[in-house]
């Protein structure tokens, strides 16, 4: 089968390599010179399933006052009249609470913990290397309330069946001696020791190139402008240099890929291979639809 995956960040290049990997014939479509050179750049490198968790939560509506009204705000929202912004709002502080907040983020973490699997057995069947670290990550609490507000969270590790330790001072400074000298600027910490680290840009670049020796074609420098449908069906990318066709499409653009598929969302959903049905959850690239994110 053809397939013309639509970006080469994280995303894209993962979907190629295993796309090309069952046989198929892949070109990836991307503006910037290279792999990896947006959003997958410079990342944090965390591979946290158990962190995985959705910023819709109980409270988090009067934590956005409080931070709207920040001199240096972590939130920035400029009010315009834009149905999309108003919509994403609505469905933001509809999920603010604290039933939606556990069925949320038990789906993500699931999620997260099989992509980290996935990743785990690529990297033994191909020996990738990115500055990789499996030690598990550590987060830390300045204030006896921060610690009791992670119940919530322990809760969903527990069904989800994640491993985690609750520390006091002597079991983070075990864990981590170079807290030794700070230990008194915290209560406590939580461990999850199945958590890695790593470079995202190393990764993709890497992998990029394992997936180009499996007969993946990478187009750079090339502004995609749009796609052409018929009907029902996707039948082409727009692009700079001209129409580019295949049997199926995957689309994987970042925070850019509900500008492309706007058209079509709302409108029904695009079920895999870009045909629009009616009424579904909008599926591109065959399993998740634009919005929900898969940490890497
Ligand atoms: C500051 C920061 C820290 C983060 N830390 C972490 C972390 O610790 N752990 C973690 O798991 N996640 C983290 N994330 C999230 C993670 O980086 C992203 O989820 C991931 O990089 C998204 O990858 P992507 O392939 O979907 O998007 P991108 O890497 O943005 O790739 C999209 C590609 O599409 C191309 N493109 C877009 N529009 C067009 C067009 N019109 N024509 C042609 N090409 C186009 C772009 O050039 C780009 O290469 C962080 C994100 C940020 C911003």
């Amino acid at each position: 089968m053809r397939v013309i995956v639509l970006g080469s960040g994280v995303i894209g290049t993962s979907v190629a390599y295993y796309l090309a990997r069952s046989g198929h014939d892949v070109t990836v479509i991307d503006r910037q010179p290279g792999p990896a050179l947006e959003t997958s750049y410079a990342n944090a490198g965390e591979v946290s399933p158990g962190y995985s968790a959705p910023w819709a939560g109980p409270g988090v509506p009067m934590k956005a006052i409080k931070w709207l009204l920040m001199q240096h705000s972590p939130l920035v929202v400029k009010p315009m009249l834009d149905a999309a912004l108003w919509r994403f709002c609505l469905q933001m502080l509809a999920n603010c609470n604290a039933e939606a907040y556990e069925v949320n983020k038990s789906r993500m973490v699931r999620l997260a913990e099989y992509s980290r699997d996935c990743l785990r057995e690529l990297r033994d069947e191909t020996g990738i290397r990115y500055d990789e670290r499996t030690r598990g990550t550590l987060q830390l609490f300045r204030t006896q309330k921060q610690l009791d507000g992670v119940a919530k969270d322990i809760e969903v590790l527990k069904s989800s069946g994640v491993p985690f330790e609750v520390l006091d001072r002597k079991g983070f400074v075990e864990v981590e001696p170079g807290l030794a000298e700070t230990q008194h600027k915290f209560v406590g910490a939580l461990r999850l020791p199945g958590d890695e680290t790593g470079d995202c840009f190393k990764f993709t670049q890497s992998l990029a190139k394992m997936a180009e020796a499996l007969g993946v074609r990478f187009r750079f420098g090339v502004a995609i402008e749009g796609l052409e449908q018929a009907g029902s069906r996707i039948t082409g990318v727009r692009t700079a240099e001209g129409l580019l066709t295949a049997d199926q499409y995957v689309v994987a653009l970042g925070s850019y890929s509900t500008a492309l598929l706007a058209r079509f969302l709302g409108k029904g959903g695009l079920a895999a291979g870009g045909e629009v049905k009616d009424g579904g959850n909008p599926t591109v690239s065959g399993r998740f639809g634009p919005g929900q994110v898969v940490k890497y």
